[in-house]
C-alpha cells in the first residue's frame, strides 16, 4: 500500500495556499493509495506561542472548519484513495494537561496523529525551532552551544515519548532529526541519544514517522532521517511510517522510492 501520512494543508499559515484537492488529485496521479492530512493541531489557549508570526498552527476557530473539509473530501475521494483526517500535535513541555484534553475532544473523531517536537521550553519561555533559522539561532545564543540546543532537543524528545497524554495520545513520533545537520554531525556527537529515543520508541510501540521534508527545504538538503538510523529502527521493530510533510504542492514527491526502496 502506497502511503504518505504526513501532508499539510492552507488551514495552517506557514503552510500552501493550495486547496487540499489539488494534493489529492496529485497523490491519486502519483499512486497513492491512503494519504494523512496531518494539520499542526491549535496550541492551548493558555499557551503564549513567543514566535506567532511565523504561523506555526491552526487557529482554534478553524477546527470545525477542518474537521467538515476533510470529512467532505474523505467521502467525495473515497471510490479513489483513502482520506485519513489526522493532526500533528505539538508536545508541550508543562502543557500536558491541556494537551491531553485537546486530544480527548478531537481523538474520536478523527483517523490518525502524530506527536512532534517543535517547541522547547528554555527557562520560562518557549521557541519553536521548526522552519525558522532565526528563531533557532536565538536560541543557541540563549544556550550558548548549539549541542546545548539539540541536549533540550533529545531531552524534550523523551519526555514526549514518556509523557501520559491519555487513551488518544498518537502513537506516531514524528522524525528525531529536525535540525539542519549532516549525518557525520549526528554519528559524532548524537549517535547514542538517537539510539536511546529509537529504544525508547520501541519499548512503547509506537510508530516513527520517516518524513521527506528535508529533501526540500533550504539548509536541509541531507536525506534524512538517514537510511543507517532507519534499519536500525526496523531492526527494533519499529513500524516505519512514511511521509512527505509537504507544506507546498511540489512536496508531495515519492522521495522514499528513491531512498528507501527496501521497504516496497
Ligand atoms: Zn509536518
Amino acid at each position: 500500500m502506497k502511503r504518505d501520512a504526513h501532508i499539510h494543508t492552507p488551514f495552517c499559515p506557514n503552510g500552501t495556499t493550495i486547496p487540499c484537492e489539488d494534493y489529492i488529485k496529485k497523490a491519486i496521479k502519483l499512486g497513492y493509495e491512503d494519504i494523512t492530512f496531518t494539520e499542526h493541531a491549535p496550541l492551548p489557549s493558555n499557551f503564549v506561542d513567543f514566535c506567532p508570526k511565523e504561523g506555526n498552527t491552526m487557529s482554534p476557530g478553524r477546527l470545525l472548519v477542518y474537521m467538515d473539509e476533510m470529512q467532505r473530501l474523505k467521502e467525495k475521494y473515497k471510490e479513489l484513495i483513502y482520506i485519513r483526517i489526522g493532526f500533528e500535535v505539538d508536545y508541550l513541555e508543562d502543557y500536558e494537561r491541556e494537551t491531553t484534553s485537546f486530544l480527548n475532544l478531537i481523538g474520536p473523531h478523527i483517523d490518525d496523529a502524530m506527536l512532534t517536537v517543535r517547541f522547547l521550553k528554555c527557562g520560562q519561555s518557549y521557541t519553536c525551532v521548526d522552519h525558522s533559522f532565526d528563531q533557532l539561532t536565538s536560541l543557541v545564543r540563549k544556550k550558548d552551544t548549539l549541542q546545548s540546543v539539540y541536549n533540550l532537543y533529545y531531552k524534550t524528545i523523551t519526555k514526549s515519548i514518556q509523557s501520559n497524554l491519555g487513551n488518544y495520545k498518537p502513537k506516531r513520533i514524528s522524525n528525531p532529526l529536525l535540525f539542519p545537520t549532516d549525518e557525520l554531525q549526528v554519528n559524532l556527537l548524537f549517535k547514542q541519544q538517537l539510539i536511546d529515543i529509537l529504544k525508547l520508541i520501541a519499548k512503547h510501540n509506537y510508530e516513527l514517522d520517516v518524513n521527506y521534508a528535508t529533501l526540500s527545504k533550504l539548509y536541509c538538503n541531507e536525506s534524512h532521517p538517514t537510511v543507517s538510523y532507519i534499519s536500525y529502527a526496523k531492526s527494533l521493530g519499529i513500524p516505519i511510517i512514511h511521509g512527505s510533510d509537504a507544506h507546498h504542492l511540489d512536496d508531495l514527491h515519492p522521495y522514499e522510492e528513491g531512498l528507501f526502496p527496501f521497504d516496497r
